[in-house]
């Protein structure tokens, strides 16, 4: 059956800022051969296309004239590869939350620092989501994509994905050329459980709940979903893309004179001798937190998160985020990139 094209779509309900916003055409994919089939309709009409998940790393500023290409292609399966490693396959559409634990209800590990992370699977890749000091470029094995150039589909391995931080080929180099439709993972199974704690708030939040060692991956997930839940703004309830901002990298020479001059500065030292420093703490320090700017402001439990309190404008808060760069700047010496997609 072919894929059904509906035209002059309010966007709303497909972003998490909740900007309405209008696309010309909107198509939903449910297989590789409505992604073509999107691809061949937006070429006879000399259109764009955009290709969306679940919304909830893009701001749309504008209405755009194009087709926007909704992937919702589902599945997912597991393999043993040998006792001590699985190969899971997910489909692009599926939410990549349900995907994580239903990996753990597999009794595999890995995914657990990723839980609650909105969207579907097939954007995780675009910015190599990471979370608690896990990227899923450190369980990803390969993906398949279909070339928007070429209509061919691709089998990427992770060299060739070009991960980095909160960045990929996806995002940087080829936006919106490749679309994503399947991920492939190899994990661990239960027997070589090799946990991640490295963040204080997770250890701290475990043993406070009497899990002492040793903690099981669905525990790391259950605890990362109170922290989460507990901090975060939920998008259903008031509308954002999760952190607005980057953190920050800074040579080590930099972040010393910060150190000196900022009581309470949070920085951490990199591989590379470089330093993160926290863009959130920065932007408190600046004033922001619970900052209203029209409908607008900046999360008032936490100062990274961009908020839509219901009304704002995608323009508006690009306002909001040039005033706290420019603010940053000039306090810090700092330059804030934006996280989440613009359009
Ligand atoms: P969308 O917003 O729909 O799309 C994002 C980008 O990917 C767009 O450029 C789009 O064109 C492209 N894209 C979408 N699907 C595909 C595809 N199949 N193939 C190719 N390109 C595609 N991010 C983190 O990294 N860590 C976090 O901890 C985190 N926490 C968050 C918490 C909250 C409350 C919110 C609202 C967001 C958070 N995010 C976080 C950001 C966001 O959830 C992730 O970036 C997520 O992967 C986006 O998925 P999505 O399906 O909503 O993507
Ligand atoms: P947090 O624990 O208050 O920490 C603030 C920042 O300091 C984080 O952004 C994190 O950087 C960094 N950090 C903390 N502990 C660290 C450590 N042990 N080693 C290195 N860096 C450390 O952060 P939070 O807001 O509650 O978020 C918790 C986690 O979820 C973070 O990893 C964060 O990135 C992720 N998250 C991401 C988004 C998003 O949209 N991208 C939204 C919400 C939460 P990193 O960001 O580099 O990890």
């Amino acid at each position: 059956m072919t894929a059904t094209v509906l035209n002059a779509v309010s966007l709303k309900p497909y972003n998490t800022f909740g900007f309405d916003v209008q696309a010309a055409h909107l198509i939903k994919a449910h297989s590789e051969r409505d992604v073509l089939f999107a691809r061949d309709f937006a070429q006879k009409h000399s259109k764009p296309l955009l290709l969306l998940g679940g919304g909830s790393n893009v701001v749309f500023t504008q209405d755009f004239d194009g087709v926007v290409l909704l992937i919702e292609m589902r599945g997912k399966s597991m393999r043993l590869l040998d006792e001590k490693t699985a190969a899971l396959t997910c489909q692009a559409g599926e939410n990549w939350h349900d995907f994580v634990r239903w990996s753990l209800e597999q009794g595999t590990q890995g995914l657990e620092n990723l839980s609650l992370i909105p969207g579907t699977a097939g954007a995780a890749p675009v910015q190599n989501i990471g979370a608690y000091g896990t990227d899923i470029h450190d369980w990803l094995h390969e993906l398949k994509a279909i070339d928007l150039s070429t209509g061919q589909t691709l089998t990427l391995t992770k060299a060739e994905c070009e991960f980095a931080y909160r960045d990929s080929v996806f995002k940087r180099t080829a936006p919106q050329r490749y679309v994503i439709t399947e991920l492939v993972f190899y994990l661990n199974t239960q027997a070589s459980c090799d946990l991640n704690l490295s963040y204080g708030g997770v250890l701290n939040a475990l043993q406070a709940k009497g899990i002492d060692k040793p903690a099981t991956p669905m525990d790391v997930s259950d605890v990362i979903c109170e922290l989460r839940s507990e901090k975060l703004p939920d998008p259903i309830v008031l509308g954002n893309a999760g952190s607005f901002f980057k953190n920050p990298v800074v040579t080590s020479e930099k972040a010393q004179q910060l150190n000196e001059q900022f009581d309470g500065l949070v920085a951490y030292p990199q591989l590379d001798g470089c330093v993160k420093l926290a863009a959130g703490w920065l932007i408190e320090y600046a004033g922001f937190k619970g900052h209203v700017f029209g409908g607008v402001g900046v999360h008032d439990k936490q100062a990274l998160v961009l908020v839509n309190h219901g009304g704002g404008t995608g323009k508006e808060l690009l306002e909001l985020a040039q005033c706290i760069q420019s603010k940053i700047l000039e306090l810090f010496g700092v330059e804030l990139e934006i996280e989440p997609r613009v359009y």
